[in-house]
C-alpha cells in the first residue's frame, strides 16, 4: 500500500463508496467518473500496481467478483452486454497505479465504440 493510493483508501473505508460487491480479496463499486451509465470499478483490496503483480492464486476470486458485479449490473441498467477493460502501465493509460477493472455495461446503439482494432 502507498500512502497516498485513493484505491488503498477506499478498500480501508476511508473514502466512503457505493459497495455493489465484495468478497475477502476484491471489491467494485461506481467509477466516480462513469464514461457510459453503470461504468464500475473492481479492485483488489491489497495493494498491487498492475494486473502483472496480482498473484494467479486470486483469480477465482477475481472472476467472482466481476461476475457478481456485472450480473447487478446487468439487472439494474438493462443490458445486454459490458466491456471489461484493464489499462497497465501510463503508456496504456493507468492513472491510477493500484490495479483495477473496468466494467462498462453496454446497450445495442449506445452510440459508444470500443475498436482496439482501429488504426486511427
Ligand atoms: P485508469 O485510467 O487508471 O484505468 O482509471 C482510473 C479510474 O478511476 C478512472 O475511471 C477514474 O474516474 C476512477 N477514479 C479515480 N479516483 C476515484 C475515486 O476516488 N473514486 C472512484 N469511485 N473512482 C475513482
Ligand atoms: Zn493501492
Amino acid at each position: 500500500m502507498t500512502e497516498e493510493c485513493v484505491f488503498c483508501k477506499i478498500a480501508k473505508g476511508e473514502i466512503p463508496v457505493k459497495k455493489i460487491y465484495e468478497n475477502d480479496s476484491f471489491l467494485s463499486f461506481p467509477d466516480a467518473n462513469p464514461t457510459i451509465e453503470g461504468h464500475s470499478l473492481v479492485i483488489p483490496k491489497k495493494h498491487f500496481k498492475t494486473l502483472l503483480d496480482l498473484p494467479s492464486t486470486l483469480g477465482p476470486e477475481f472472476l467472482d467478483c466481476v461476475k457478481k458485479t456485472t450480473l447487478k449490473l446487468i439487472e439494474k441498467y438493462k443490458t445486454e452486454g459490458f466491456n471489461l477493460v484493464s489499462n497497465n502501465f501510463p503508456s496504456a493509460g493507468q492513472v491510477v497505479h493500484h490495479v483495477h477493472f473496468h466494467i462498462m455495461p453496454r446497450k445495442e446503439k449506445d452510440g459508444r465504440e470500443l475498436r482496439l482494432n482501429k488504426k486511427h
